[in-house]
């Protein structure tokens, strides 16, 4: 069976068929880190990582390129900054709510089981044109301006929606539809409403980087225009993120791409993840109806909230309950006592597989392991066939095991019963996190003997770190 995926420009679901299988390449927009993010962020974190490890899986784990960004340049962080650490100095605050936020952020995506992507890309790193001579913003907005495709008005740098003949098609938004509503006062200096920020020009107290069109900022959108050509090129396999960025975000990043380099595509297939709900409504910061990842883990296993997760249809809402992650408790704890001591299979289970090429079906996959761990009593006995149904009980539990493990479920180590010895067997990955990000900002303030010491303490923990230019890594010391 082949991967099928849906793509929400096509509206269909259709064969995956990568544009080189030696380099499948995946572009997801990542947080932006002014706050500790909820469980509904979670869910795009956990989707993708399973679409990650399948691709993995069906290409080879080198074959696989995946990008999450981060955004660390946003008028929230300043705002949060100026909040949070009124002594400081604007720039040194955003450093310290940005680091602070991005060492959380990794750490809730370790203990949720997400792999790290392949890269990471700050946007911050990505405004001014950079020595390697990867792309940047302020190179794509000169682009622009020469193609026709982009004006400056009103201290604005402004993309030209009408210079697109298809813009609109990713939303199905139509130019005239969008002109009705607008509210033309505060868009006087755009020559269409629908018009929106390149560049814009910060005060002295915002922060900013010197362009061609004097101090300022970028817009949010053409960050993922660079940091994915930086890394994927100019079209790529597949973009994804949650439901509420194709419009305007992924709309007008793909505008922006296909228009500063001519193509028509930017990437082939287009995947969005559904809501996280809260009785019926969308989990979110504005509403006030959040729970943060951190808050969960404090009472659940990042094991249990990553399946209660995938027990849902990545494009389904979920509707998030205590009730649903005690039910999901009770499924992980039984595979657990089901599995026992062994060693997983060398294959994971070909249904399971067949289920999740199907666009991550990973409900009809949890079901399929369910059947696994159920063996019917007369296939007990016999031994040596692969058919789930007539496997031996110790090889049903092989292959949950391989099965599992694919979609970053049940760790690899044997002698882990159940799931409440799994969490408390753990290293502190939190804990890790933010030494590390204290430790990062004492060596960037040169201060050695405050950087040595952290070091020092991870080391007392157990944990091993390495620098690299990519930034520090850590693992546990064997
Ligand atoms: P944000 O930091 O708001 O840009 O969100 C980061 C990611 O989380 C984006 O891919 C959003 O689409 C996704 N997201 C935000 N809220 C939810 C939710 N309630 N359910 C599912 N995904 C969400
Ligand atoms: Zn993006």
């Amino acid at each position: 069976m082949d991967l099928r995926l849906y793509d929400t420009l096509t509206k269909e679901k259709r064969p995956f068929v990568p544009l080189d299988p030696d380099n499948v390449r995946m572009y997801v927009c990542g947080p932006t880190v002014y706050d500790f993010a909820h469980i509904g962020n979670a869910r795009p974190v956990i989707v993708f990582d399973v679409l990650f490890r399948l691709l993995r899986h069906l290409y080879g784990e080198s074959h696989v390129t995946y990008v999450r960004n981060i955004t660390d340049v946003d008028d929230k962080i300043n705002d949060r900054a100026a909040r949070d650490f009124p002594g400081l100095p604007l720039n040194e605050a955003i450093r310290k709510v940005t680091e602070e936020t991005a060492a959380q952020f990794h750490a809730d995506a370790a203990a949720l089981g997400a792999l790290p992507p392949t890269f990471e890309p700050r946007a911050t790193d990505f405004v001014l044109p950079r020595p390697d001579g990867k792309t940047d913003m302020v190179t794509l907005i000169k682009e622009l301006i020469a193609r026709g495709h982009a004006y400056e008005a009103g201290g604005e740098v402004l993309f030209d929606t009408a210079s697109m003949p298809d813009y609109g098609m990713l939303s199905g938004r139509r130019l005239d539809e969008q002109k009705a509503g607008a509210r033309v006062a505060v868009d006087a200096h755009k020559k269409n409403p629908a018009d929106f920020v390149l560049w814009k020009q910060s005060s002295a107290d915002e922060p900013g980087w010197d362009s061609p069109w004097g101090r300022g900022r970028p817009g949010w959108h053409i960050e993922c225009s660079a940091m994915s050509e930086a890394y994927l090129g100019k079209v790529f396999d597949i973009h994804g993120g949650g439901l509420d960025l194709i419009f305007p975000h992924h709309e007008n990043e793909l505008a922006q791409s296909r228009c500063a380099h001519g193509t028509s595509v930017l990437a082939n297939t287009w995947m969005h993840n559904g809501f996280l709900e809260v009785e019926g409504r969308k989990m979110s910061k504005s509403e006030g109806n959040f729970v943060t990842i951190r808050e969960l883990l404090a009472d659940w296993p990042g094991e249990v909230l990553r399946l209660n997760m995938l027990r849902t249809h990545y494009r389904s809402p979920i509707d998030w309950s205590v009730r649903g992650l005690q039910e999901t408790t009770k499924v992980l704890d039984g595979w657990y006592n089901f599995i026992g001591d062994c060693e997983p299979a060398s294959e994971p289970d070909q249904i399971f597989t067949d289920t999740l090429k199907d666009d991550l079906n990973s409900p009809a996959a949890i079901a399929r392991l369910h059947q696994i761990s159920h063996p019917p009593v007369a296939g007990r006995a016999r031994a040596g066939t692969t058919r789930a149904g007539n496997r031996t009980g110790v090889e049903a539990a092989k292959y949950l095991k391989s099965s599992a493990m694919l979609i970053g479920l049940l760790r690899p180590t044997a002698g882990e019963h159940s799931v409440s010895k799994v969490v408390h067997s753990s290293v502190n990955t939190a804990a890790v996190e933010m030494l590390i990000a204290e430790r990062n900002t004492a060596r960037k303030a040169k201060n050695f003997a405050a950087s040595d010491r952290i070091r020092d303490e991870l080391a007392a923990m157990g944990v091993v770190i390495k620098d690299s230019k990519e930034g520090t890594t850590w693992e546990i010391a064997r």
